[in-house]
This record gives C-alpha cells, structure tokens and sequence, in this order.
C-alpha cells in the first residue's frame, strides 16, 4: 500500500511559513497585495476564485477582487491589467481562466507586466523558467516539486515521465523536473505503447484531464504518483486521472484526489504573491 502525499497538510505548512514571513513584511511597512480579477460568473472559476482569496485572508496577503460581466469587452479587460500594472500597491495580478470566448487570453497574459505575473503564464516567465533563470514558476508543476520534496522524495538522475503537454502543467512541469536533475519524458494523445513509456517513469505525473485514465497497468511496482487532474464523477465525487484505489496498490507513493495537486497549487500562488512583494 503506497505512502500518502498530503498536500493539504504540505500546504498548510508553507502558508504557515509565509504568514510568518508576510507578517516580517509588513513591520517593514511592506503589505503583500493581490489583484483577483475575474471575467463572467462560471461557478466552477467562482470556486477556485474564493479558494484563492481565502487563502491570501489566511496568510495576510491582501486581495482586491474585481469581478467584471461576462460582456466585458478585450479591451476593458486590458485597460484594467494596465491600472493595475501601473498601480504600485500591488504586487501580484490573477486573471482567472478561462476567460469568455471574445476575449484573447494569450493577450491578457502578455499583458501582465512580468514581475506582477504570480501565475507564471507570460511568456517571460516561461523563456526565464526554460534557460533556468529566476522568475515566476506556474504553481501547479512548482507545487508539484515542493510537494516531492518536502516528501523526502529524490528528483535526482530518476525516471521522470509527465503525461500531458500543456502550457500550464505539462510542460512547465518536465521543465521543473529536468531543473531537479531528473530523466525527463514527455507523454501525450499522439505517444504511441504510453503504457510502456509510463512503466519505465520512478515518477509519474499525469496531467491528462481523463478520469481515471491511468489504471495500475501504466504504474511500475513502487513509483511514485503524481494526479493533477480535477474531475467529479457519476457520483458527483472528486477523482484524479488517476484509478487511485488501483494504483495505491502498487505505487510507493501516491497523491490523493482532493487534498494533493490542488492545495498545493493556491500555496504556490501565494508565495509567488510573497516573492512579488520582496522584489
Ligand atoms: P489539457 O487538456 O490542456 O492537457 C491535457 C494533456 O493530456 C494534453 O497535452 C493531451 O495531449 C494529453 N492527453 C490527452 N489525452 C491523452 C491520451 N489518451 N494519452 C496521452 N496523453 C493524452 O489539460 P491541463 O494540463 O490544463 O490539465 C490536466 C488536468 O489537470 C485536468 O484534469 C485539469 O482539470 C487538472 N488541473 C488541476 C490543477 C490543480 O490545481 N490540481 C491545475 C490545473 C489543471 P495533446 O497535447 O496531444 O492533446
């Protein structure tokens, strides 16, 4: 039966930390100041919205929510990134995705200046995070690598496989390990034998967007596991990319779906929030 990776109780203990260190910041009269910006009323967002903001209630991090109607037009949108960019009492800008189909989000993203970009999505980030210069990581695959870490799980010269390519989790996260000096394969929908490659992996981390997708049969006995994925089922109950009972049988060490990947991914947005403020 695999070890159990608990992300809520990881991410307890950064946002403990950063309390501690945005407490320090404010005696020096600097206050830790997030922008959550919000387009339309997809429950789902509204969700990951207050998650976020309650987060920042918890660690002193101030949060200025600005919640904008579905018909909010590009441009508005981005004459407002432009406010705040420009407005020094903030320190980090969220613009939850997705955004409305008439809206560009490759736009809003360039859009963010990069030093108030917590999310890690613009492309300055993403070319800094390539050639393994500092900046803003995206804070799945960064809460990923913490949460390994504080796991006492070795990244090191190990068989690394990531399952998914995306801008925000796939490949941000084959960057992180390969920074980690991991082996590092990158899987997706055109892979061909993906069992035979997901077998090789000492860590797996599936970011397929797929209930259940990897059975016990992509696992080799004793890797570790990593479920990125969201999903609720017929039951209307949370699960993973991952057949977790299955898995949890063979793998030495597995996340669960809730209380893994998610929680880790608002503590990272919150440190980014804590590191925006220090520069
Ligand atoms: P995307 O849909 O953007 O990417 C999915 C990736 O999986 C693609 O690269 C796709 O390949 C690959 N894929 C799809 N089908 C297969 C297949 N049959 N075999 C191999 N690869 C396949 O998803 P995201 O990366 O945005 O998210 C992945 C999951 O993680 C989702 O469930 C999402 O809800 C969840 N998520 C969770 C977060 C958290 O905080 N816990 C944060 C962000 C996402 P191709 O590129 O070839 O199409």
């Amino acid at each position: 039966m695999a070890m159990l990776i608990d992300g809520k109780a990881i991410s307890a203990q950064i946002k403990e930390e950063l309390k501690k260190e945005t407490a320090l910041l404010a005696e020096e009269g600097r206050h830790v100041c997030l922008a959550v910006v919000q387009v339309g009323g997809d429950p789902a967002s509204s969700i990951y919205v207050g998650n976020k903001k309650k987060a920042c209630d918890q660690v002193g991090i101030e949060s200025l929510s600005y919640e904008l109607e579905e018909q909010t037009s590009e441009a508005e949108l981005l004459s407002l990134i432009d406010r705040l960019n420009r407005d020094d009492k903030v320190n980090g800008i969220l613009v939850q995705l997705p955004l409305p189909g008439h809206i560009n989000e490759d736009a809003v993203i360039r859009a963010i200046h990069p030093d108030k970009d917590v999310d890690g999505f613009h492309p300055e980030s993403v070319g800094r995070l390539c050639i393994g210069e500092k900046g803003f990581v995206p804070c799945t695959p960064a809460g990923i690598i913490q949460m390994l870490k504080r796991s006492g799980i070795e990244i090191e010269g190990k068989e690394c496989v990531v399952v998914g390519r995306s801008n925000i989790v796939g490949k941000p996260m084959a960057m992180l390990l390969l920074r980690e000096n991991g082996t590092v394969t990158v899987a997706h929908s055109r892979t061909k034998q993906l069992r035979e490659v997901t077998k090789r992996a000492d860590i797996l981390v599936a970011a397929v967007g797929k209930p259940k997708f990897i059975t016990a049969e992509y696992i080799k006995e004793g890797a570790v596991v990593v479920d990125v994925g969201i999903h609720r089922n017929e039951n209307n109950k949370l699960c993973g990319d991952v057949d977790f009972d299955g898995v949890k049988e063979k793998a030495a060490a597995i996340t669960p779906v809730p209380g893994g990947v998610g929680p880790m991914t608002i503590a990272m947005l919150m440190s980014n929030c804590v590191e925006a403020a220090r520069k």
